[in-house]
Formats: structure tokens, sequence, C-alpha cells
């Protein structure tokens, strides 16, 4: 059943009420237009709207599983209207045509709450406005349903089992990393444990976790957020994406104290994490007292399974795979039928690797060896992101061409 979404705005516009009706009524076949393309927008899921000022008209497109569609097209001669419908709902300065602004609003159904944040940019043709929505809802995704390998889902089950340290998530935005960090801490919450957690954005809401982000007025940094939520005492505690000196050094020694501390950081690869906690200042020493494991990952899109086509492995893909691969195996391209629209691709997979420092690489972070070195040592015995992408590549879950260009 599809949700029936409406507009929960509770600020005020700041632009003045005559103006505001005069644009209202200038023209309501256009602002159902826009409305509708909304809530289409939502209800199946995109992550971004845009629209986009053409010479000639204005496209609506609308961003899901990374891939942009056409939702709607606007002729030239209205395409105004369009935009002062958006700068009504997001409150931007409707009088102001020639600077860049930035809005929210809100849009609710009787199960879901969505916010959407506006960004107003001067073009040849017009405002281009691009929306970010971001869904609130419960965390129900569970470890299991990641799509992880089941011997690494094991080892990183027993580390959960930890009840101290740092559990980090890697990987380049928009690789999945908050769900996992998410489905990590559904698998270690328990009623007996406080657990808090600070983000720049809240997607989802966990049962039983007290959370908060920075608002426009919060007169504090996110570092600092984070410092003082562990004067509070969690058990668990989630320090959203650590990107500063600042969040390295609360984090880290958050971790010390008789606690397990989830957190995100952009990095390539495992070894490039410790790396950047160095990068931030912090002392190798406190990198590995604290650091338990780290997950690194990808998301890459799906392959219809309605449609893929298999083909066998030539010299030259092996060549570039670089480890041998059992006779007969086949890889997968993308074709296109009816179940998947015609692209080929519904859904995502997941790419995992797990990296435990073991005591010998311990001692090789304090000892400060060179990345090339560190990261070689990490790999004895771990089950890297490539081989764990080859392996989905040959099962068709996703093409070996967008493995090898994630890594
Ligand atoms: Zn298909």
């Amino acid at each position: 059943m599809v949700d029936k979404f409406r507009f929960d705005n509770q600020k005020k516009s700041t632009t003045p009420a005559s103006t505001m009706q005069r644009a209202a009524s200038e023209d309501k076949a256009v602002t159902k237009e826009v409305d509708d393309a909304l809530r289409e927008a939502i209800e199946s899921g995109a992550t971004d709207i845009h629209f986009e000022p053409m010479q000639d008209k204005l496209v609506i497109r609308m961003r899901k599983d990374g891939e942009l569609s056409v939702l709607r097209e606007i002729p030239e001669g209205i395409r105004g209207n369009v935009t002062n419908r958006l700068k009504v709902l997001a409150t931007m300065d409707f009088t102001k045509t020639h600077i860049p602004q930035g809005g929210f609003f809100k849009m609710v159904s009787d199960e879901k709450s969505v916010e959407m944040y506006a960004h107003l940019l001067p073009t040849l043709y017009g405002e281009s406005i691009a929306i970010n929505i971001q869904y609130k809802q419960s965390a129900t995704m569970r470890l299991n349903q990641l799509g992880m390998a089941k011997t690494l889902l094991e080892r990183y089950r027993k580390i959960l089992n930890h009840d101290t340290g740092l559990f980090l998530v890697t990987g380049p935005p928009g690789s999945g990393r908050r769900t996992t960090v998410y489905a990590s801490i559904l698998e270690v919450l328990n009623p007996g444990l406080l657990a808090m957690g600070y983000d720049p954005v809240v997607k989802y809401e966990i049962a039983g976790m007290v959370q908060g982000k920075l608002e426009e007025k919060t007169e504090f940094t996110f570092a600092e957020a984070v410092s003082e939520m562990f004067k509070q005492g969690p058990d668990i505690a989630y320090v959203g994406d650590i990107v500063n000196d600042a969040e390295a050094h609360s984090t880290i020694h958050g971790s010390l104290a008789k606690r397990r501390v989830f957190g995100r950081m952009t990095a390539n690869d495992s070894i490039s994490a410790v790396q950047n906690f160095l990068d931030m200042g912090m002392q190798p020493f406190l990198v590995t007292a604290a650091l338990v494991g780290v997950v690194n990952q990808r998301l890459l899109p799906k392959l219809c399974t309605s449609c893929r086509e298999a083909y066998p492995v030539d010299d030259l893909l092996q060549k570039e795979i670089g480890y041998r691969l059992p006779q007969g195996t086949s890889f997968y391209r993308a074709k296109g039928c009816p179940a998947c629209g015609n692209n080929g691709y519904k859904g995502v997979v997941g790419l995992y690797e797990l990296f435990i420092p073991t005591e010998e690489v311990r001692k090789m972070i304090v000892a400060k060896e060179s990345p090339r070195v560190l990261r070689k040592a990490a790999q004895e015995g771990m089950s890297t992101l490539k081989q764990d992408g080859v392996r989905k590549a040959m099962a068709g879950y996703c093409t070996i061409e967008e493995v090898l260009n994630v890594l």
C-alpha cells in the first residue's frame, strides 16, 4: 500500500503573506504538478530530486539507487511558477532570485516522516533546485540481511561481543555505512544498556537509543556533542562520521572507557582509517588500544535476476583480477526487461571486508610502519573486498566491471 504524504510545515515563511498568496493562486495546476512529483519521488524511495532549468524547459528528475530518471518536464513559460512553489514550501526568501539559498520542509504520512533539504542556485535559465530527501524511519535492517558472507558475519558477531572499544565502518560516501552501523547497534542493544548517538543527520531512529543531531540553532560543535555525550555514561555510543582532529580525539578517548563505540569514516580501506587517525594527531598506541575492528564496504547496483546474462571469463579479465578463478567461471552482464524497468538492475548489493588488527599488526601500527607494509600484513588471513566482490560477481549479484571499478 502506498503512503499518502502531506506537507507538514511548522516554520513561518520569511516571505510576506500577500506575496505568498498571490504566488499560491498563480497557477494551481503547476502547484499540483510539483506536489505530485514530490510525492511520487518519496513513494518510490528516491534520495534526491533535481529541478533543472534548461533553455526550453524545466526538467524534474529523481535519483534512486544512484540512477537519475525523469519525473516531469515543465514547459519554459511556467517553469518560474515551479521554482516559486518550491521556495514557498522550503520557506526561502521569495523576493530574491539572484542568490543561492537553502531551505527545509517536511512531508508526513501516517507512518513516516520525510525531511526535505532544498538548495537553490541561480543558473543561466533560472534557479536550479536540488532537494535531498532524508527518510526518518525505524532502523530495522539486521546484520544478517546486509549480504555479508557467512564467515565474515560470524567473525564480526564474535568481536561485537567485546564490550569495550571502537567499531568502525569505512567506505566512500553513499556506500551504506550508516545502515551497517545501525544494524551493528541493533545486534548489541538490550534494555539493560544505555545507548546514545549523535549524527549530523538522523536517518533512522533506533528504539531504545537516545539520539541527537546538530540543528541550525545549536551552539556547539559536533566534536563537543560527542564528548559531552560520553559524560552521560553510555554503554553503547554512536559518534557519526569522524572527520576532524577534535572528533577523532573525542571518539578515541571515549572508546577507551568500558563501552562500545560505533563510528563511520570516509576511507578507501581499513588501513587508511588507521592512517587517518594518525594524521588527525592521535597517538598510535591510543588508536590500537581503542580499535576493535573495521568493516570496509562498497555498495553496487544489483543485477536483475530475471534478465542478467552470463558470459565466460576471458584471459584479459582473469589477468585484471590477479588470481586464478575456477575453471568454467562465468560473470554476468546487465540486459533489461519489464521486471527491472528495462535498466538491467534492481536494488543494491554490498561488498564487505572485515579488518581485525592482530597483535602483530598492532605492534606494526605503534612502530609507525608504512601504510603499504601495514596493508600487506593486515590482509593476511583476511577475505578482502576484492575477493568478496569477485565472489558476488561470480554469483551474478553484480558485474565484475563495477566490482573492479569501486576498489
Ligand atoms: Zn530485468
